[in-house]
């Protein structure tokens, strides 16, 4: 469930016409609905509220401050995976004994920074980080905490890119690796290793892949006789783009519930996608139609350097038109939405039955709340785009559009070029 929908043939977010946004805003922008955000973090947060886990929200899916502040606000911890997410979690104000850090490439800079500033958890994906874990904490007189990375070689249903368990990828340590890591703690007497991690990819749609991982972990620990207080059992969990068919979150804690509360282990709960997915669409205008031989397409003011998923996962995104127009079953026809951008993988989505659309008519792309904005760049020197976050009848920019200036910031010319 999500809080755009249509009142009369216009779109909503919430209480507000997106198109009276749009005269305000310039296309194209994300917009994010509170209240979508905050229910997704309810429905996970009260699926497991027995055991009450500290569910971390995965800062790469959706980093703007606003969005981090209203999780915040709501009781959420943050999942963090660089230096840069950790400056985001200390300006959006998140206690930092909520805050856990994977990644497999964390430098020593930004080890250090979230040694002082206190983060509950390192997840730690190899021996080598590990030592370089130890090696700061020494050199600041701390003892920090870890959680070891498991690899537990499972294959959830998913696009490969997006497959991280699988025991091929660079995720996480092999069950061997681990074993010999929690025989020799000795050798890191500044890391108390009390957890164990698992993230085993995303937009996975049942729980069983999840099951089998978890299993594959708890009988390890069992059989090595290892004593942590944490299991973190990541993110992932799928959400409907088109026509999936996702667990809900009821259903995931029903299984998972009962393997964890035998374990009696504290549960840590990394969701992304699952809270911002479809808390957020893309707002954007057609800026021409055409029609060729083979096709016809409308080219509207966003591509592939606002919105990457559908070019780099191949990923469905629906897209609807802001305002249907009348008689619009009659002049649906077949297109493909494309951008402005000079690479022929640039689109949002093909083979799409849309009403008749011409110049200046806005569609929203939907479930653009994860991997959005997060992953948007400057590509053919386009600025970004805004991000306005709707709250019942208002609506607030929480991050002005680029501007040319911006995409230059930071470059000179050397004096020997002038
Ligand atoms: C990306 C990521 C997540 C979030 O994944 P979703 O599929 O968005 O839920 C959680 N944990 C880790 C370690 C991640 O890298």
């Amino acid at each position: 469930m999500h809080e755009f929908a249509f009142k009369n043939n216009e779109l909503y977010c919430e209480d507000i016409k997106i198109a009276e946004i749009a005269k305000r805003v310039r296309t194209p922008f994300y917009l994010y609905s509170y209240k979508t955000l905050i229910d997704h973090y309810r429905k996970i947060k009260n699926a497991f509220r027995t055991i009450r886990p500290l569910i971390c929200f995965s800062v790469k899916s959706n980093s703007n401050l606003a969005v981090l502040r209203a999780l915040i606000r709501n009781g959420a911890g943050l999942d963090i995976v660089s230096g840069g997410e950790l400056y985001r979690a200390r300006l959006a104000g998140c206690d930092p004994k909520r805050i856990v850090y994977a990644g497999v490439g964390k430098r020593r800079d930004e080890i250090e920074d979230a040694i002082r500033f206190g983060i509950l958890f390192f997840n730690v994906e190899s021996e080598e980080e590990l030592e370089e874990i130890q090696n700061a904490a020494f050199r600041l007189k701390k003892k920090v905490n870890a959680a070891i990375r498991i690899n537990p070689d499972v294959i959830p249903r998913t696009h490969a890119y997006i497959a991280t368990g699988k025991g091929e990828t660079k995720f996480g340590l092999d069950f061997e690796t681990v074993h010999k890591i929690f025989n020799t703690g000795w050798k890191y007497p500044n890391v108390n290793i009390g957890g164990v991690h698992i993230h085993i990819g995303s937009q996975i749609l049942d729980a069983s892949p999840f099951e089998k991982a978890i299993k594959k972990v708890l009988v390890f620990l069992k059989e090595c006789n290892i004593k942590i207080s944490y299991f973190n059992i990541g993110g992932g969990l799928g959400i409907v783009y088109s026509i999936e068919n996702p667990q809900t979150a009821k259903s995931f804690a029903r299984k998972i519930l009962p393997l964890l509360k035998r374990s009696g282990l504290k549960l840590i709960l990394e969701p992304g996608r699952f809270i911002s997915g479809n808390s957020g669409v893309l707002i954007t205008k057609v800026i021409y139609t055409k029609i060729t031989p083979r096709k016809k397409f409308i080219i509207v003011d966003s591509g592939m350097s606002e919105l990457i998923r559908p070019s780099l996962y191949e990923a469905y995104h629906k897209i609807v038109p802001v305002k249907v127009p009348r008689n619009s079953s009659e002049t649906a026809e077949k297109i493909e939405v494309v951008g402005p951008i000079c690479e022929s993988g640039d689109f949002l989505g093909k083979d799409r039955f849309l009403p008749r659309l011409v110049h200046g008519d806005l569609v929203a792309v939907m479930g653009a709340g994860a991997y959005g904005f997060t992953m948007s760049s400057n590509y053919n020197s386009r600025p970004r785009p805004s991000e306005v976050m709707v709250i019942g009848n208002k609506f607030y920019v929480v991050r002005r559009h680029e501007r040319y200036g911006d995409l230059v910031r930071g470059e000179t010319i050397p004096k020997v070029l002038k």
